[in-house]
């Protein structure tokens, strides 16, 4: 992860940063089609190590042939597999998604509850995915951290970070609650359009107060070296891991 140098921007610079980018994108929201929120859970799972696209060609006939947990709880891996094949680990999602609509059967009365912690002990459940149901389909405010938001909040400086949990706590403490589905959506677009592994800045709204663009980008600084301290991982080129001298000379 590319973190940017210096302290966390504060939580008026954050709330300001992130209506900016909500300007620039104004119909951010989840890309998964859904009508209610089993149906999102069903495809938040699937969309793991897969894209929204694939995730919405598929679910449509297996949204007809499971419409809620109870069927989806009936279904056997054999059945349920060849629908979601192409969404790739289809096996393990399989196991996930029968395991999921049991336990909403069996202790939930089939219905997605509104609840952190009772949705993270479904079986492939993480605190991602409960946050896309919560804040998307269940009125609850939620601030689900992926790839894009990671790498988005760490390049401008509003959260500092690789662990998505720790990353979320600081975003939902410089943010209203009103405001963290959004800030989600928000970062998860800019990072699909704008602000990707290879960024392009000339198109960002926040470029000014963005500390990858300050120390990367208007430096011309290559990517690798570090910002201004030796130490630590500031400079790292996003996806590299840290490598000594004497490793890499060895190789
Ligand atoms: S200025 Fe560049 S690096 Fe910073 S948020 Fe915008 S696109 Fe990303």
């Amino acid at each position: 992860m590319a973190e940017g140098p210096g302290t966390l921007k504060t939580a008026a610079d954050t709330r300001r940063i992130i209506r900016s980018l909500a300007r620039q994108h104004p119909n951010a929201d989840t890309e998964l089609h859904s009508r209610n929120a089993f149906e999102l859970l069903v495809a938040t799972i699937l969309s793991a190590q897969s894209t929204d696209e694939r995730v919405n060609m598929v679910t449509p006939a297996l949204f007809a042939r499971y419409p809620d947990a109870a069927a989806l709880a009936r279904a056997s891996t054999g059945e349920l597999e060849p629908l979601i094949l192409s969404t790739g680990f289809f096996r393990q999602k399989s196991k996930a998604l029968l395991g999921m609509a049991r336990q909403l059967v069996d202790r939930h009365g089939g219905t997605v509850p509104a609840d952190m912690a009772l949705l993270t002990e479904l079986p492939g459940v993480g605190r991602k995915t409960a946050n896309v149901v919560l804040g998307h389909a269940l009125g609850v405010p939620g601030l689900p951290v992926d790839r894009h938001v990671l790498r988005v909040s760490n390049r401008i400086g509003i959260a500092k970070g690789d662990d998505p949990e720790r990353v979320e706590r600081q975003l939902c403490a410089a943010l209203p609650a009103s405001m963290w589905t959004r800030a989600s959506d928000v970062q998860i677009l800019h990072g699909r359009r704008i602000c990707r592994p290879k960024p392009l800045c000339d198109r960002c709204s926040v470029r000014t107060d963005c500390e990858y663009y300050r120390e990367v980008i208007t430096t011309g600084r290559p990517e690798g070296r570090p910002l201004r301290s030796k130490k630590g991982t500031a400079g790292r080129p996003e996806g590299r891991p840290l490598r000594s001298k004497k490793r890499i000379a060895g190789r």
